[in-house]
Formats: structure tokens, sequence, C-alpha cells
């Protein structure tokens, strides 16, 4: 006896939905989402069970990594209703990024034939493979042997100050060398960080010179011969120390006193304490540069008189009157807030 489908009224023999109608509110497949995989960022080999498998060298090894994930989340149930036809096909949608972790869409299509009727019976359905970054157990080996550089970094005199540190961290991240940095640890008031890279090292020092200056020197040491190649494998270290004093301090400099202006990669910039000069000091230069005073180490101050040829200062923290014999001055009016340092028995604002 033939009845009409309740929801799309065709006539049918099955007595209530007809067979196309219940195979959309009852697929006979199913698809896993999101499915995970873990992908080594050094060599693009991904993690399947316990084994790590290399992608084949294609074009896109993410996407060969998605579709291999893929294929194996789509479970085609042993239908009575549809006899299959083809394995699954995939097709790319998308994906989130270009580095890992990112996320690449998927869209399954399966194709068979109703039992019975015969006719066409297509399926759809999308999927999300997540891919993640972890350094693969061959890669962690290799590095752990192969041209390992550390990269030290200290402060002449000092420790790192913490926004320095800060600073220091942001660097390495964002250098983009982040899956070849093996370690970074606070050591001796310094960091130690350790690459498997000496390109990664070389471009981190570089980097982190141009912000904080200072002078990076280099040693390669033979450490081992590999056994099974036979080349010869160095450790190297890179040392950038950077120098004691920060911008706004006071250095001496071929025998005067001078304010940190600015320091780069290139050069130091200083400005005269007592003089209205600037000098721009290259590194190579820069050994003679020596901390005076921390900018921290200057009391705020307030002018309380002026004459013609000197200057009263009241120290803020010290409160006492001090007469000022050398800086740049002369325009100064009482009243005027100013901080001053004392550097040999005399005061300079
Ligand atoms: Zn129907
Ligand atoms: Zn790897």
């Amino acid at each position: 006896m033939l009845v009409t489908c309740p929801v799309c009224g065709v006539e049918n023999s099955t007595g209530g939905l007809c067979p196309s109608c219940y195979l959309r509110e009852n697929p006979p497949f199913s698809v896993k989402t999101p499915l995970k995989r873990f992908v080594c960022p050094l060599c693009n080999s991904y993690k399947k069970g316990n084994r790590w498998i290399q992608v084949s060298g294609g074009n896109d090894p993410f996407v060969e990594i998605a579709l291999d994930a893929a294929r194996h989340a789509v479970h085609l149930e042993s239908s009575d209703q549809v006899a299959w036809e083809n394995q699954p096909r995939l097709s790319i949608l998308g994906r989130s990024g270009e580095a890992l972790p990112l996320s690449v869409g998927v869209r399954v299509e399966v194709t068979g034939r109703l039992r019975g009727g015969g006719e066409a019976y297509t399926g759809e359905a999308e999927l999300e493979v997540r891919l993640e970054k972890r350094v693969c157990p061959s890669c962690s080996r290799r590095k752990g042997k192969s041209f390992t550089t550390i990269l030290q970094i200290r402060a002449e005199n000092r420790g790192l100050t913490s926004g320095e540190l800060e600073t220091i961290k942001r660097i390495v991240t964002l250098s983009g060398g982040l899956s070849h940095v093996v370690s970074l640890e606070e050591e001796h008031g310094g960091v130690n960080i350790k690459t498997s890279n000496s390109r990664v090292a070389r471009r981190i020092a570089d980097k982190i010179r141009a912000v904080f200056g200072g002078t990076l020197s280099g040693t390669a040491k033979l450490v081992t011969r590999d056994r099974q190649t036979g080349k010869r494998v160095y450790r190297g270290t890179l040392l950038l120390r950077i120098p004691e004093y920060c911008v706004d301090d006071t250095v001496s400099y071929c025998d005067r006193y001078w304010v940190v202006k600015q320091v780069t990669g290139e050069k130091v910039v200083l400005s005269g304490l007592d003089e209205d000069r600037v000098v721009a000091v290259p590194w190579a230069r820069a050994a003679g540069i020596q901390l005076v005073k921390k900018s921290g180490d200057y009391h705020p101050a307030v002018v309380t008189l002026r004459t013609s040829n000197m200057l009263q200062v009241y120290d803020m923290v010290t409160c006492e009157n001090l007469d000022v014999e050398h800086g740049l001055w002369l325009d100064m009016q009482p009243g005027e807030r100013t901080r001053i340092v004392r550097l040999d028995g005399k005061t300079l604002v």
C-alpha cells in the first residue's frame, strides 16, 4: 500500500517517511570532529597513534596531514538503507592560518545507492582538524646533538632588571624562532637561551642588542663527532654584554660627565652634563663609558635663588640649600623644579 511521506509528500511503500527523508533525519554515516594532530614544527612529521609519520614532501604538508586525519574520521555505517559506492570524497574548505597551531576545515562527501530503488544517495558533512605544535622525538634528539648555541645575556656589573627580562622574553617569542629555542633560563642575574639553530641565536642576539646595545662575542667549540655521519659537532656560545648604564643615567667619558640619551645596536648617544653638547659613541669605542650615577640617584630639587653668576637649589630629599657650580642652568628661574646630582663634591643640575 502506498502512503504519502509526512515530510515531502512523496508516495512510498514504507508506511512512513520516504527513504530520502528518513536518511536526512538519520544519516547512515558519522564524522568525528574536531580532530587533533600533533605536528613537528621542525620537520612537519605528524603523530598518528604512537608513531610519527613523515609527510610525503608534497606541496602542502598541513593539507596532507589534515586529509589523512579526516579519512580516518569518517565512519560509514553498514546500513541496510544504502549500498556505499566509493570512498568518502574529501576537500579542503580552508585553514585558520599559515603557521602552527592552525585548524583546517575539511568537507566530506559520501555517495551510494539506496537499496531497493537504486536511487543515488549523497551525504555531506564538515569537520575540523586542529594541528598543534610538538617537536618530534627525532628532532629532539637531533637538537641535542647538532650545532647547539647558547646565547648568554649578561649586564655589566649588575643583574638584568625585571623590565629587561620581560623585553628579552618578548623578543625571543616574537623572533619566530621559538621552535628552535630549547630553553630560556635565568642564571647569575642574566639569561641563557639554548637554541638548536645558530642562525636563530644570532638573530635573537641582534634584536636584543638593537634595544639594549652592548657588545656581542662568540666562540664555537668542537664537542664531538657524529658517529653516524662523521660530521663534526660544535657547540657555540654567544655572549651579549649589555652595558651597566641605562638611558638617563650619568656616565663619565673622555674625562667629562654625560647623561645617556639613547642606546641602540650601533651607538650610545650622550649629552653633556655641564655643557651643551651631544656625542654619538659607536660600540667599538664605548668601552670607555663608565657609569657614575644611576638616574634614580638624582634628587628632585627646586630653584630658590638666582644671581648673575650662581644658582641656589633646595634639595627636596636632604632638605638643604646647595650652590650649583656647574650646569646648563643659565635660563632657570626661582621656583622652577629640576633634579640634581652630587659629583666630586659639586652639585650639578
Ligand atoms: Zn519524504
Ligand atoms: Zn621533527
